[in-house]
């Protein structure tokens, strides 16, 4: 599988596109709507098949540019269930499985920051959108997010081989991918065998201001994006 991380820097996320080399079929995952130009300038460029758009949640910081993409490209947007978006083609339950030619995409339910997170695997990838990020992990205390579901999600991608590489839908530090090795051993949340309620603790006391798009941002993501 062709990884290609993409930035915004409005919003310091990132967009995943992959694809299958044989059939040019494609993904993106969390694409932006203020990117969308670019990243459908970037998809006819490549001669990619955009099959899927993938959400790694409801997200609270942008406005997704899966509405935009499917109608440029008849891709099916993806999201999970419990996120609670009427407009996505395709509702995903946990361990659900797409093809891009052979490639497989396992789509895990790793709830905890919203109810509705879903990290993608994708040959010795995970992107893990907000529930695991470099040395951090997302927020807890709005869109149903629960620590301690997040702390139960997180082990269950720490069960994966110190190798496999994670490409989180955020950073503002600079990085750009980690290891489950590495996080393993340095998330400072739950890195280093952190017991539950330690991490519960740190999440429920991060005292974080609310973010500035929220009340846009998602009614506009319950839409996927298809807004004014
Ligand atoms: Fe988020």
């Amino acid at each position: 599988m062709n990884t290609r991380q993409l930035f915004d820097q409005n919003t310091w996320t990132y967009t995943y596109l992959v694809w299958d080399e044989m059939t040019r079929e494609a993904a993106i995952i969390d694409p932006v709507r203020e990117k969308f130009e670019r990243d459908r300038q970037y998809i006819q460029d490549l001669g990619l098949d955009l099959k899927y758009v993938f959400e790694t949640h409801v997200h609270a910081d942008h406005i997704t540019g899966a509405g935009l993409l499917r109608d440029a490209f008849g891709a099916r947007v993806a999201v999970h269930r419990d996120g609670g978006t009427q407009c996505a083609d395709i509702q995903i339950e946990d361990e659900d499985v797409f093809l891009l030619g052979r490639q497989i995409i396992t789509a895990l339910h790793t709830p905890g920051h919203t109810n509705g997170d879903v990290t993608y695997a994708i040959q010795g990838a995970l992107f893990t959108g907000d529930a695991l990020l470099i040395r951090a992990c997302g927020r807890t205390d709005f869109q149903q997010g629960d620590s301690g579901r997040l702390y139960d999600s997180i082990s269950k991608l720490f069960t994966w081989p110190d190798t496999t590489i994670v490409y989180p839908g955020h950073d503002y530090n600079g990085f750009t991918s980690s290891t489950i090795g590495e996080e393993k051993r340095l998330n400072p949340r739950l890195g280093n065998s952190k017991p539950r309620e330690d991490f519960v603790n740190i999440m429920e006391n991060l005292d974080l201001p609310k973010p500035g798009l929220i009340d846009v941002a998602v009614p506009g993501n319950l839409v996927c994006g298809n807004v004014q």
